[in-house]
């Protein structure tokens, strides 16, 4: 039903599936930078269509609203919230005779900004699972929700800026989110701030969130993307919010005062019960570490590594 070639392909519609490479036909999971190019005709959600355009400028696409399947190439193509971020979808594939789910960046629980993930069974399973070590299991989000307020608002007392470093594309929309319906205003920065207005033209409301101009306003938060260097000027209090916060060296390797394990990827419980909840026959994954696939096998399913084995860049 599917093929490996440079990435994942549909075999019968030739259909490459989040390519980095102009393809002539591509789904696109969702927006984020490594999972988009400049396709000829590309497959997606609403959602997904507006922050591609939004990004890369107006391309061709076929939209696919979340449950309505369409019939394409000899397959019928369903698409189902991914709980990653805006317009996320996983892709469900139908030969009238097997059935392949790929999951793409998708997280289970709870959102205030993605539709939460929904996940159908399919005999062939493939699976991103980037956090596919026990070392990945991720505190209670309200625990860390709960230390992400803490922090924004003793800066703000001591009459400092916090300063969220985070992705535009999801991330960001999420913390604004979580501290605007706190009272906390937010200023994004212009890449973040792009992105929202596509959030709200969806019917997603992010609260008192503005523009940040040249200088930070007093008792705001601000949120800006990774590798963003600190002002010069001004006192910061800098956060990052990442799955990777678990690690050791993390505020280090972040360059920040203080890092929090918010993550919009399934952490290692998550993916076991994503697994579990597909039922498949036959899993393969990607972007995780090699043992998540001999732990699948100890769970008594047929799992193997597909395509390169790490992912050193997550978005
Ligand atoms: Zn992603």
């Amino acid at each position: 039903m599917f093929h490996w070639e440079g990435g994942l392909k549909l075999t019968r519609p030739g259909l490459a599936i989040d390519f980095r490479r102009r393809q002539p036909r591509a789904f696109i999971s969702h927006a984020h930078a490594d999972h988009i190019a400049r396709h000829a005709y590309a497959l997606c959600t609403p959602e997904t269509a507006a922050l591609y355009h939004a990004r890369l400028g107006k391309r061709p696409v076929l939209e696919m609203p979340y449950r309505r399947p369409i019939e394409w190439g000899g397959l019928r193509l369903t698409a189902f919230p991914a709980g990653h971020c805006l317009g996320s979808a996983m892709l469900l594939a139908e030969d009238g005779d097997q059935s392949l789910l790929y999951t793409g960046d998708f997280k289970l629980g709870e959102s205030a900004t993605a539709e939460a993930a929904e996940l159908p069974r399919a005999e062939i399973l493939v699976v991103e699972c980037t956090y596919g070590h026990p070392h990945y299991r991720l505190p209670p989000r309200s625990e860390v929700v709960g230390q992400l307020l803490e922090l924004v608002r003793g800066a703000l007392e001591a009459d400092r800026t916090p300063t969220i470093i985070a992705y535009p594309l999801g991330k960001a929309q999420e913390v604004t989110r979580l501290l605007t319906a706190e009272g906390i205003p937010v200023l994004q920065h212009r890449t973040a701030y792009r992105m929202s207005r596509v959030y709200e033209a969806f019917g997603v409301n992010l609260g008192d969130y503005r523009l940040l101009g040249r200088q930070p306003e007093p008792g705001c938060a601000v949120i800006v993307p990774p590798r963003t260097p600190p002002r010069e000027e001004g006192d910061e209090v800098r956060l990052a919010v990442t799955g990777w916060a678990i690690d050791a060296g993390a505020k280090h390797r972040f360059g920040v005062d203080h890092a929090l394990p918010l993550s919009d990827h399934a952490d290692y419980d998550e993916l076991l019960e994503a697994v579990g909840r597909v039922g498949p026959k036959k899993v393969y994954c990607t972007h995780g570490p090699e043992s998540f696939v001999d732990r699948l096998r100890d769970a008594g399913f047929d799992a193997h590594p597909l395509g390169r084995a790490s992912q050193r860049r997550l978005f």
